[in-house]
């Protein structure tokens, strides 16, 4: 059975004050919810280690939004998978288009990445997802199919525990437009079934598959309503406790 997530990513947003309020604004307005999915918030890596001190006793879990391939070394300005550990970090987020085009991270340098933090022990939230002109050319599950085969399909099928996929089309991150639930289903579909075709059934139906790209709790209960899709990669919508726990709730 695959878990149910919802996860928000915070970005390069919310100070220490802040972190911490939003904090608790989640925890007293999830307090009285029950909830069936995990519940999941990724907040800049400053950040991290207040996170996880004031998440502890609660549903929240905390990841992070990036590492470095490297365990160690002359790496100005990076963290490391060990770094995460020891803080009591054990998810992170890979492949962010952010991370890809904003910071040339390519397929290559993500596999790499997914390799370094998975033999550390580490979950992975691994994102990708086609651009508006790959949708326009109908290029769309090629460059999909494409990128995750580059970053994951060495993996042995044991990784895969370890991994959670997040489809963000990128013309739908932070732009208020999002994917039809149907869109979204379709290529949610599609991975399964490539993931089934490199691996296994088990494989493909183990696997969580997150939607990200404007959701909100207006959008949520149908596009959560699809088969495949398993929870949401949450931006702007993540700063706001009522919205997220709105998101959540959709479930
Ligand atoms: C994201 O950046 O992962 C994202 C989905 O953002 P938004 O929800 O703001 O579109």
């Amino acid at each position: 059975m695959r878990n149910k997530i919802v996860a928000g990513n915070w970005k390069m947003n919310n100070n220490a004050t802040q972190t911490k309020a939003l904090i608790n604004d989640l925890k007293a307005s999830l307090h009285n919810i029950k909830t069936n999915c995990r519940v999941v918030i990724a907040p800049t890596s400053i950040n991290l280690s207040l996170a996880v001190q004031e998440t502890k006793d609660s549903v929240i879990e905390v990841s992070a939004q990036n590492m470095h391939q490297a365990s160690n070394g002359a790496y100005t300005g990076e963290i490391s998978a060990d770094m995460l550990l020891d803080v009591g970090i054990n998810t992170v987020i890979l492949g962010h288009s952010e991370r890809r085009t904003l910071f040339d991270e390519s397929d290559e340098l993500l596999a790499e990445k997914v390799n370094t933090a998975l033999e550390k022990g580490l979950e992975i939230i691994f994102c990708f997802g086609e651009s508006l002109n790959d949708r326009k050319l109908d290029n769309h599950f090629l460059e999909v199919g494409s990128q995750v085969k580059k970053s994951l399909f060495h993996l042995p099928e044991a990784s895969w525990k370890n991994i959670i996929l997040a489809y963000e089309p990128v013309w739908a991150i932070g732009t208020g437009e999002t994917a039809s639930p149907e869109q979204a289903q379709e290529m949610h579909a599609f991975i399964r079934q490539i993931v089934e075709k490199k691996y296994n059934k088990e494989v493909a139906e183990n696997v969580s598959i997150l939607y990200g790209g404007s959701v909100k709790p207006s959008n949520a209960v149908e596009i959560f309503s699809k088969e495949d899709v398993d929870g949401g990669l949450i931006g702007g919508a993540s700063l706001n406790a009522s919205d997220f726990t709105g998101i959540i709730t959709a479930f």
